[in-house]
Formats: C-alpha cells, structure tokens, sequence
C-alpha cells in the first residue's frame, strides 16, 4: 500500500514526500481509511507507530477539502510537549496546504491566557489543548465549538492516569454531539473503555501490537561513510568467526556489486534477489538452512519467513527502510531463544531514518567507532538542527497559530500566521528561515498560496523528544 491509495489532496501528499514518507505504517494503513470515512474509532498505538500522522493525515485531507472553514477539529493531548509535537507535525505535514492552529496549555501570565483566548475566537482550523486549560476556558470564555467536526484524544490512557477523566467528559460537553471522535491510547485499561463506552459512537477498533526484538540479540552499530563499509565488513569478519551471516541490503543491485566484492574474501557467498530463478532461489536457501553456505547477501525477501536456525550475525550493510523492516532482519538472528548479533552500519545520510528505528523500538543502540585505519567515520547526530534566520521561537510562546502554505502576519490577540514551513517533522532535522525537508534541503516545488505572500521563516523550534514528564496544567491533586 501507498499514500496514493488514500487520494488525498495532492498538496498533501507533497507535504509528505517532502518529509521522506515512502509508505504507510501500519497503524496508518488501517486508521486512515476509518477516518476518512468519519467513522469514530479507537486505537491501541504507541508512540512510534507513526500515530499522529495516522489520524492528523486524514484529518488534514478533510479541512483542506471542506469549503466551510471554522474551528473543525480539537486533539485533546496530556502534556505541553505532546500537544507542541502534534502542532509540529502539522505544520511539517501540512507545509503545502493552508491550514492552521492553535497550541493552548497552562502556564504563562494572564497576557498569554487572553491571547489563547482570543486566538480560539477568532478561528483556526485545528486546536491542539492539554485539558486543564482548556476547560478553564470553556468555563469562563465564550468559544464556539459549535462546528467542531473532530475531537481526537491522544494517548488517553495517559491522561486518565494524570486525573484528566471527569475533565475530559466536562470538555465533551461544550462539543456538539454529531461530532467525529477518535481515540488514541498506548494501553487498553478497564478505564479507557469505560471513557470509550460515554464518549465513541459504534466505533471502528484498531490494535497495533508493536514488535519488539528479541531479548537475545545484541544490536550494535557502526557510523560509517560509504566508502568505509567494505574495509568495516572485511574487520567485522576478521576479528571474530561467524558461522551463518546474512547481510541485508536496501536494493538488489547493492546485493550483486556487494556480494561480488565480497566473494574475493569470503568464498562461501551468495547473493539473493528477486532476479534469481525460484530453482536457483530455493538452492541457495537449502546450503544455507544446511550450512553449506556461509553468507547470504540479499534483499528484504530475505527478512520476512525465512526460519533458519544458527544465524550468529545479521548485518544492514544500510539502514532498512523503517522500523518494522529493521525488527524483521534483526529477527533472522537469535530465534527460538538463541543468542545472535546484530549490527547495522549508519552513513551520514542515514541518520535520521536510524532514530525513528531507535524511537521505535524503545531504545539507544550504542555506536560503535569504525578502526583508525578505516579513517574517520560521521559523528551521530540525527537530532542537528540547522539555523536560519529570525521567526518566532516556538518553545517562547504560550499561544500560536499558524495558517500553513500561506502567511498572514496578524498581531491582535497574539495571533500569528505563518507560511512556508519545513517538512521535517518526521525528524529533527529542522530548519531555520524558510522551508526545508527532513535533509534540509529545500523542498523543490513549494506552493505559493492565496492568501498573502510569504513574509518570514516559519516559527521553528526543538521538537520535543519525550512526553513523559509532568509539564502538564494539571492542578496539583
Ligand atoms: P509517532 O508514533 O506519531 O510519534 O511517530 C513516530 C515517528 O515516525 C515520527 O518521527 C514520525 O515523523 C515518523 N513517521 C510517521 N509516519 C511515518 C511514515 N509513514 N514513514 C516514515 N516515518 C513516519
């Protein structure tokens, strides 16, 4: 499956593209459609699944498809650092569209309140909200939910442990009832589904149960250029003896040029592709199983299915595509409670698509520095943010809306309406002054929108890495 199959707005699939998304995750593959077709939902995800783009894509796709613009959607999140990392996401998906939106969370002076305030009134597509605030709000403002179409709740379980329940049903009910309401939790408690139960509407159910590795892979890597990987593979299979090896590749036509390289040291090798003959394939696999053959140099067909036991090393001569490919090839080794390697060799260029990996899975995997004789390999890195020109800092604001793929500056009530924009949300790679994509770069066609031309870079700022602290406007209990 691909983002094309969903349709959207062209405008929206550029966004994408520029942010370095080849294919849906999972999480995204089923929920997208659920939302698309205003079907309430609710969803077993975590962090890392690719979530937030998973109802946000969707969502995106409906506003900038609607003619009737008003506040349309409310994303209920538990934290300050949550709701500024979904308000990211948006502004790096939705670069080439015109939509905007409103952080609101607790803190700041009574100046900040009555700016968010009036941000809320004057209108933007999209408020992203922690609860307590919120409702403070609603208590004593007067702000219209009546068009609302969306309410997304993120990770719910994690507010009903903060205490948020009873204000989460409060905020329900200043929202109209014929709304869409989409829940998003890491967990399943009782509690969640006694919410779900007052709050959804014949809901679709997703679950996502996350893969993990095995416990008994050791997971390494190596920060290499290119240029170094082959002399790195000639150390790695000197400085200790391994039986049974695969070594993934991200294409077919690395496979062949690394396995014919490859041969000159290493005689029992093989390369494994899809231009091989099934005959020819099934040969191949049989040494293997029986090994006969030492090395297997292949493709990701390689990484789904194939069960065979004794496979002491797997190596990703590049980073695999994403995550789930990554616990794939990794799960070739160590199975059925062995123990095995696993290393994976990172270039500069690869970096980023390695911490999703990383974020994924739950943790760090330590890097190893390539032999002095190889030279000196790239420093890791992935979270470099390059710098620009002015803007708004996004960490200094308590409120900011920003209407995307155009730019309006408007300074009443602490609004603020931007354009252009970087399409690195996926990463952290950000950049500021002007668009760029995840690599920095520029992207190639970016839009000019009708309203207004472009007066400025785009507010940029840290993009949270974690949303488990207390930052939160949750009165002490
Ligand atoms: P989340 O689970 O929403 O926190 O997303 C985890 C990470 O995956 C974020 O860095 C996203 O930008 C990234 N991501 C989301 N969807 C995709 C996709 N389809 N392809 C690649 N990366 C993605």
């Amino acid at each position: 499956m691909t983002f094309h199959d969903f349709n959207f707005n062209p405008d929206l699939v550029e966004g994408l593209s520029a942010m370095g998304y080849t294919k849906p995750t999972p999480i995204q593959e089923q929920s997208i459609p659920v939302i698309l077709h205003d079907r309430d939902l609710i969803a077993c995800a975590q962090t890392g699944t690719g979530k937030t783009a998973a109802y946000l894509l969707p969502i995106l796709h409906k506003i900038v498809n609607s003619d009737h613009r008003h506040l349309n959607t409310l994303v209920i999140a538990p934290t300050r650092e949550l709701a500024l990392q979904i308000d990211q996401q948006i502004e790096a998906l939705g670069y080439f569209i015109n939509v905007s939106s409103i952080t609101v969370y607790g803190g700041g002076s009574g100046i900040v309140w009555e700016q968010q305030k009036r941000a809320m009134q004057l209108g933007t597509d999209i408020v992203i909200a922690t609860p307590g605030r919120l409702l403070s709000m609603l208590n004593v403002g007067d702000i219209n939910f009546k068009h609302l179409e969306h309410l997304v709740l993120d990770e719910a379980d994690r507010m009903l442990d903060m205490g948020f329940y009873d204000d989460i049903v409060r905020i329900i009910s200043y929202l109209p009832e014929d709304r869409q309401t989409i829940l998003f939790s890491a967990t399943m408690p009782p509690k969640i589904r006694t919410l779900a139960n007052q709050i959804l509407k014949d809901p679709a159910e997703i679950n996502i149960a996350i893969s993990k590795p095995a416990d008994g892979i050791l997971q390494m890597a190596y920060m290499t250029y290119d240029q170094q990987k082959f002399g790195l593979l000639k150390h790695i299979f000197q400085e200790k003896e391994y039986k049974s090896v695969i070594i993934f590749c991200s294409r077919k036509e690395t496979v062949k040029r690394l396995a014919n390289e490859l041969k000159r040291i290493i005689p029992s090798l093989q390369a494994f592709h899809s231009d091989l003959e099934q005959e020819q394939r099934e040969e191949i696999m049989r040494n293997f199983k029986n090994k006969q053959l030492q090395v297997l140099v292949g493709t990701d067909i390689l990484s789904r299915g194939i069960d065979v036991e004794g496979i002491d090393l797997v190596i990703n001569y590049d980073v695999p595509p994403d995550g789930e490919d990554y616990i794939h090839r990794i799960g070739r080794t160590a199975r059925a409670a062995t123990t095995g390697t696993a290393i994976t060799l990172i270039n500069d260029m690869d970096q980023q698509r390695f911490a999703s990996i990383e974020r994924l899975i739950g943790r760090e995997i330590p890097k190893t520095i390539i032999p002095p004789a190889l030279g000196e390999g790239p420093a890791y890195t992935p979270g470099i943010r390059r710098s620009g020109g002015g803007g708004n800092s996004r960490g200094g604001g308590k409120s900011q809306q920003k209407r995307h793929g155009g730019n309006k500056h408007s300074h009443s009530g602490g609004q603020h309406r931007h354009g252009g924009g970087n399409g690195g949300g996926q990463n952290q790679n950000r950049q500021q002054g002007g668009g760029g994509n995840p690599d920095g770069q520029k992207p190639q066609h970016k839009k000019h929108h009708h309203n207004g031309p472009r007066n400025g870079p785009r507010p940029q700022g840290d993009r949270p890495q974690g949303n488990d602290n207390n930052n939160t406007d949750k009165p002490a209990q």
